[in-house]
């Protein structure tokens, strides 16, 4: 069936606009509506064929994208997110997310850079009603943050099991690490340990300034890693606490191909991270929307230090409503069990 480019990315403007998005990019559809109403049709096919809309003033990828879907027919991606959340409102949507989130899969304790030994962290998981918990202390490079030895990582499994046989409510304490991305895309730690863990969270600490050219290839050989479950904080960037709190750092989100390793996120059966920190948010909202349409898992976690951070989970989950997340896609809102079959898909 015949569609209309034009027609559909200002549907998408309307849209947005319903769902109080930002002026920007309701503006963006706007203006690349109107660029496509004006162009021969013949011309807008023979780009979309070459790859080259973008190139066409008032386009950018985006919006190219969802003239190419247009123009072959297709509902485009875009257009069909914004509507599968279009009738709720967006509380009701974070709402529902947050309820049906069972467990948390990126925490830490005292063992490394954590302010709470792992006993009090899980009760307050339960105390919350999670299911499960997972403990991703550092890795050894990870100096600042006491990353834990493959000694010391082995000690904290006995550890993890000896808690785990005194919760009768059916509680899991899982383990795991969060384990630094080294700089040629390798996992600081031993396979053998990285095998024994239920969840493993990758995520890059260093040389974030690095080149696209370096951090690219960097994050993919990462999510390749038979061991890696989740991604974490896929851009590592700091933003500005709420309240005026003029004391956090702020950094800039570090450049890297993200349609290739969300691509690759998709290919790996790798969950993206939706980091919750007020302090993180990340995936910033573009890259987060980017990552459905490439048809991504995702993990939507506190990376709490202290006990009371184990409720941010709300935050990420409004990101995710208002990015159109779907719940079946979050692999924190599955049982156990099915969290567990997942992770273990390709140790062997
Ligand atoms: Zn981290
Ligand atoms: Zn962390």
């Amino acid at each position: 069936m015949d569609r209309d480019p034009a027609e559909d990315l200002l549907r998408i403007a309307i849209e947005l606009e319903r769902a109080g998005e930002a002026g920007y990019r309701i503006k963006a559809f706007r203006r690349a509506a109107q660029t496509v109403a004006a162009a021969d049709r013949a011309e807008l096919a023979a780009r979309a064929a070459e790859g080259t809309l973008a190139k066409l003033p008032g386009l950018g990828d985006v919006t190219a994208r969802c003239v190419a879907e247009s123009l072959a027919g297709e509902e485009p991606v875009y257009l069909r997110r914004l509507l599968a959340t279009a009738d709720r409102p967006l509380d009701q949507a974070t709402e529902e997310l947050h309820a049906a989130l069972r467990g948390d899969c990126h925490s830490h304790s005292d063992w490394s850079d954590g302010t709470e030994p792992i006993a009090a962290m899980a009760d307050a998981a339960r105390a919350l009603g999670r299911e499960y918990l997972v403990l991703t202390d550092h890795s050894p490079r990870l100096t600042i943050a006491r990353g834990l030895s493959a000694e010391r990582l082995a000690q904290q499994l006995v550890e993890v099991e000896r808690l785990n046989a005194g919760y009768a409510d059916g509680f899991r304490l899982l383990s795991g690490i969060e384990v630094d991305i080294l700089d040629d895309g390798s996992l600081d730690q031993t396979p053998d340990l990285l095998g024994r863990l239920d969840v493993v969270v990758a995520s890059v600490h260093s040389k974030l300034r690095s080149p696209a050219a370096e951090m690219t290839p960097r994050m993919l050989a990462a999510v390749a890693d038979p061991h890696t479950d989740i991604l974490g904080h896929c851009t590592g960037r700091l933003v500005r606490r709420a309240g005026g709190d003029t004391s956090t750092e702020t950094r800039p989100e570090s450049e890297f191909d993200a349609a290739a390793v969300f691509a690759a996120c998709a290919a790996n059966g790798v969950a993206v991270e939706i980091n919750s920190r007020p302090d993180r948010l990340d995936p910033p909202k573009r890259l987060l929307r980017l990552a459905v349409e490439a048809g991504c898992l995702f993990a939507i976690d506190s990376d709490a230090h202290y006990r009371t951070q184990l409720d941010w989970l709300r935050f990420g989950c409004e990101r995710a409503a208002r990015c159109g997340v779907p719940v079946d896609r979050v692999v924190n809102t599955w049982p156990v069990d099915r969290l567990l079959a997942w992770t273990r898909r390709e140790r062997g």
